[in-house]
């Protein structure tokens, strides 16, 4: 089991922010993460849709990495680990001619980060695919999660978040497999988003009938800088770190995009990527 201690946040976010945590913890095996459940500890899957905005994060953050990686195929489900990673689970699916799943390819996180997020791209969603989530809740305790159990909408859910994820049932699909759709929504994805730097993802939701890119744009916001962040060209929804970025850049410029909108448009902005202190 790794065990750092006081140790750097940035490597474990996708856009590398914030200072240190007490303790980074990632199990190998099944009784050492049952222990570790009973600390209450912050669970991260690849830490793609997280950004820490302090200098010192005061719990244990658990990562199931180190965990044994799955995807069992049965006539009517695709089971997997929670810790695989939505490109692979989305790649495998396709290697083997199942269809529904190809809009996962290329989101940077876990099956189980997806789930909890609601994740989705190219007006698909992970939610309604899902038959049933495995859990241990903060006593150790393995619970199951059924569909009848789950609620959710844009890119949130009912997860208990004191709870992890440990293993996903999802539905087989029975709409018809298309060869070039893996790689069509993949070109899509790399010709809109910037991939291959620091980043969050989107920053803000959608507000209702409209686009956050959109509204920043036509605030004329687009590659606006504080510090080493910065909004990227590409896609005015996604904060840039250029290497050299703090998550004090980043929060005065969360909050100069906010109040620019606001003041512009009477719309209140809300955070996609949660912020952790
Ligand atoms: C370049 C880029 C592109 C992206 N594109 C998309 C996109 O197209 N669509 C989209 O929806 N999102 C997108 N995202 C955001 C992000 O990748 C997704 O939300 C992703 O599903 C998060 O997965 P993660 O494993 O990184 O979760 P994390 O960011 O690590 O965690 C997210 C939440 O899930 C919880 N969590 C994670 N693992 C577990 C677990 N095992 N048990 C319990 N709780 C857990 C965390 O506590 C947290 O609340 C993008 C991000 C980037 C950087």
């Amino acid at each position: 089991m790794f065990i750092g201690k006081n140790y750097p946040l940035k490597k474990i976010t996708t856009i590398g922010l914030g200072g240190y945590c007490k303790e980074f913890i990632c199990p190998e095996e099944d009784k050492e993460l049952i222990e570790i459940t009973k600390t209450n500890p912050l669970y991260i899957g690849n830490g793609s849709n997280m950004c820490f905005v302090t200098e010192f994060y005061d719990r244990t953050i658990v990562s199931l990495k180190k965990m044994k990686k799955y995807i069992n195929i049965d006539e009517q489900y695709i089971t997997c680990s929670g810790n695989i990673s939505c490109t692979k689970l989305s790649r495998h699916l396709h290697d083997n001619k199942l269809p529904g799943y190809e809009f996962l390819y290329g989101i940077p996180g876990t099956i189980a980060g997806a789930v909890t997020m609601n994740a989705g791209a190219f007006k698909k969603e992970i939610m309604p695919n899902v038959y049933s989530i495995d859990l241990l809740d903060e006593k150790g305790n393995a619970y199951t999660l059924t569909q009848d159990n789950l609620s959710y909408s844009y890119r949130t859910s009912n997860i208990n978040t004191r709870s992890i994820i440990v293993s996903i049932k999802l539905l087989r699909q029975t709409e018809d497999f298309d060869i070039n759709l893996l790689d069509t929504l993949n070109d899509k994805r790399k010709s809109t988003q910037p991939i291959n730097q620091l980043s969050c993802g989107c920053i803000f939701k959608n507000p209702p009938g409209d686009y956050a890119a959109g509204l920043i744009e036509k605030a004329d916001l687009k590659g606006k800088r504080v510090g080493g962040i910065y909004i990227s060209e590409k896609h005015s929804n996604y904060f840039i770190n250029d290497g050299s970025g703090t998550y004090k850049d980043f929060l005065l410029l969360l909050q100069c995009v906010k109040n620019e909108i606001y003041t512009k448009f009477d719309i209140l902005l809300e955070e996609e990527v949660i912020l952790l202190k």
